[in-house]
């Protein structure tokens, strides 16, 4: 069986972050309100004390959507490849206690994708280590590393990345699950 890594944030969900800024602030922003990848962008920089303050008691899962046919596509998948979730839970840009985010990340692939065992989990900040031969994931970064096929999720934020960047990294960008499941389960 082939082995595909598929990514979680804004592959499988998306919007956490977001929820958590609106319930901070007050606010409605949506998704293409976001003027770049990180949506603390949005606090007023006297405020981000507190912001981190306050996002280290919640559940970013509890915010988040599913993003469209990913579980119904990713189950199929699961009959022909191996899929392995690979995603980072901590971060250095934030100055706080991280290790929440790891067993709400579990409990939440627990709940929304039983099918996938936990032991094809994998919590990773370098995925360039990773030598799965198909890549899933919205950031070109992750994309880094051995992959026959890798293919870049489209995202609010990856719209500037040039099909001459693709190129370099032997990339193709997808438009979503719908478009995975043509390419991944067409007959060979
Ligand atoms: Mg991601």
């Amino acid at each position: 069986m082939k082995t595909i890594m598929v990514d979680m944030d804004e592959v499988l969900c998306i919007g956490g972050h977001l929820g958590i800024v609106n319930k901070f602030l007050n606010t409605n922003y949506k998704i293409d309100d976001l003027p770049g990848y990180y949506t603390e962008d949005l606090i007023p920089k006297e405020h981000l004390q507190e912001y981190y303050h306050f996002f280290e008691t919640q559940n970013v899962y509890d915010y988040v959507s599913i993003i469209p046919d990913a579980i119904e596509v990713l189950k199929k998948l699961s009959k022909k490849y191996q899929i392995f979730i690979c995603t980072a839970y901590y971060s250095d840009m934030y100055e706080m206690d991280q290790s929440r985010c790891l067993v709400d990340k579990y409990k939440w692939l627990q709940k929304n994708f039983p099918f996938i065992n936990p032991y094809q989990y994998v919590f990773i900040n370098d995925k360039s280590l990773l030598n799965c031969d198909i890549k899933i994931d919205d950031r070109l970064s992750n994309l880094k590393g051995y992959g026959e096929q890798k293919y870049l999720f489209d995202s609010y934020h990856n719209q500037q990345i040039s099909n001459e960047e693709l190129k370099q990294e032997g990339a193709i960008r997808v438009s979503g699950w719908k478009e995975l499941e043509t390419i991944l389960l067409k007959e060979e």
